[in-house]
């Protein structure tokens, strides 16, 4: 099965309305690798100016509410981000997780939101430190998997972000040999949960993704992408990794 390459960029809070001349640079290597999807979340600020600026290029947001509207003081909804010109959503970073306490069924309501608005879902997963010391790394992350999957998910609108909460920032990344037996563990959930779908579903690897480890992590067994934080932020830092996918 071969699956096409999706090297997303996830801007965080960091950005501005100067740096998304970042996006130039990025969306010209995004249309010279034709065989490899780019995509970039951006706060959610900068939604609607980064389309503008490079329709060509997928732009995401970084969260979503599941509800379509109502009295939720500071969230958007998939619709609001898609009329920005949001066609993606990263749900479930670990850093949501960690700080605003989402839960596995908070993620999976979030994404069955995205595909409602014909959205695609960039759904999060990882393990801490602690729980990778204690042995429980697989469990952990293959029981996000099982409680944060959409109902009906499906290769054309969900992929898999597995994210070590350790490796992300930190300069720090698994072993290649680690990352190819959790993406493997995360793939035989996929066949318990969805069948056939399994096979095509793309599984990012995220944390730590810089030029100089992409094309080892991007060729590893099971790797089908990879979700980069601080080396989105520029033409340059991202641009290889674009290259080595
Ligand atoms: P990083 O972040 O590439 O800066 O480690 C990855 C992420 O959190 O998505």
């Amino acid at each position: 099965m071969t699956r096409r390459k999706l090297v997303a960029g996830n801007w965080k809070m960091n950005g501005s309305l100067a740096a998304l001349a970042e996006l130039e640079g990025i969306a010209a290597a995004a249309a010279a690798h034709t065989d490899v999807d780019v995509a970039i979340a951006v706060p959610a600020t900068l939604i609607a100016a980064a389309h503008a600026r490079v329709p060509a290029l997928a732009i995401g947001a970084q969260d979503v509410h599941p509800a379509e509207k109502g009295a939720y003081t500071g969230c958007i909804s998939t619709t609001l981000a898609k009329e920005a010109g949001a066609s993606f959503s990263i749900v479930g970073h670990s850093e949501r997780r960690a700080d605003q306490n989402e839960s596995d069924v908070l993620v999976k309501a979030k994404a069955e939101a995205l595909h409602k608005a014909g959205m695609m879902a960039i759904v999060c997963v990882g393990e801490t430190l602690e729980q990778r010391d204690a042995g429980d790394a697989e469990a952990v992350v293959t029981a996000q998997v099982a409680g944060s999957l959409p109902d009906g998910a499906a290769p054309d609108w969900c992929a898999i972000a597995y994210e070590p909460v350790w490796a992300i920032g930190t300069g720090r990344t698994p072993t290649v040999a680690d990352v190819a037996a959790m993406h493997g563990a995360i793939r035989a959930t996929l066949r318990d949960l969805i069948g056939e779908g399994a096979d095509a579903m793309r599984l990012l690897y995220g944390g730590s993704v810089s030029g100089a480890n992409a094309a080892e992590l991007l060729h590893t067994a099971d790797v089908d992408g990879a979700l980069v934080g601080g080396a989105s932020l520029t033409a340059a830092a991202f641009v290889p990794i674009i290259a080595a996918a």
